[in-house]
């Protein structure tokens, strides 16, 4: 019986070859690689597009519930997406923060829009001080547990350069959801930083991440599945396209991964 080498050595390479291939492509759609590759594109989209990308300088003031979980779940977000970069001021090592926190202590007053100015002015302060270069694009988000006029939890000032978030209703909730839901209202407010017309809070409660919700610990049982629902998905649509809005969807959907 004659053996025909040729077609042996071919059948062997073309299994050597197919199974290189299913294993590479075992590798590349494994989980971690898919994030490192997402990764990637986000970094390359960075480079190419820089302008894009928007300081977001996050204070913990007055915050006692504020963690290093919290701080860590907040940075985390910079691998998730590439419009924001999110940046943990070190407000406490700061030698003025004493002066800075008394100042606000001292603060009566019922307009959140004074509120929010006044945490903006400590902000900037720090900022000066730090020797921090004046950049028309940074938005300072100040978290608090300091009692927020009108029982609310988070406004924007008149430039919406300075957001603060009051979280002091969370307290009696789990460490780790409370992380959560500040987190969802940083996203919220991040975007909406952004001036797209029409996007505002809705009175339907679908658990969208622009839902109504008067009181804070009510986000507690859909934080986890926050979506961006068809109302607000046309919205961002309209006015920043397709592709923009599918950055966005992709980050909400993935905070917690
Ligand atoms: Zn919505």
């Amino acid at each position: 019986m004659m053996v025909d080498w040729n077609n042996i050595s071919e059948g062997i390479i073309v299994s050597v070859v197919t199974g290189l291939l299913f294993s590479l492509a075992g590798v590349l759609l494994s989980p971690p690689f898919k994030e490192k590759i997402g990764e990637w594109q986000r970094a390359i989209e960075g480079l190419i597009n820089p302008a894009i990308i928007i300081p977001m300088k996050v204070f913990f003031i007055l915050c006692p519930i504020c963690s290093d979980k919290m701080k860590n779940l907040i940075v985390k977000q910079n691998k998730l997406q590439n419009i924001f970069r999110f940046d943990i001021a070190e407000f406490k090592l700061w030698d003025k923060h004493i002066e800075s926190e008394d100042n606000l202590k001292s603060l009566q007053t019922t307009s959140r829009l004074e509120f929010c100015e006044r945490f903006l002015e400590e902000m900037e302060k720090f900022n000066r001080d730090q020797g921090q270069e004046e950049d028309s694009t940074r938005i300072n988000i100040a978290i608090t547990q300091m009692p927020f006029p009108k029982n609310w939890y988070t406004w924007n000032t008149k430039n919406r350069k300075g957001i603060v978030i009051g979280i002091d209703s969370l307290s009696k909730i789990k460490p780790e959801i409370i992380d959560k839901i500040a987190l969802r209202i940083i996203q919220r407010m991040s975007i909406y930083s952004l001036g797209i017309k029409n996007l505002r809070t809705h009175e339907l409660t679908v658990g969208c991440l622009f839902d109504n919700t008067t009181y804070l610990p009510n986000i507690e049982q859909s934080v986890e599945n926050n979506y961006i629902c068809d109302v607000c998905k046309k919205i961002i649509i309209d006015n920043k396209g397709e592709k923009f809005f599918n950055k966005i969807n992709d980050w909400i959907n993935n905070s917690f991964r």
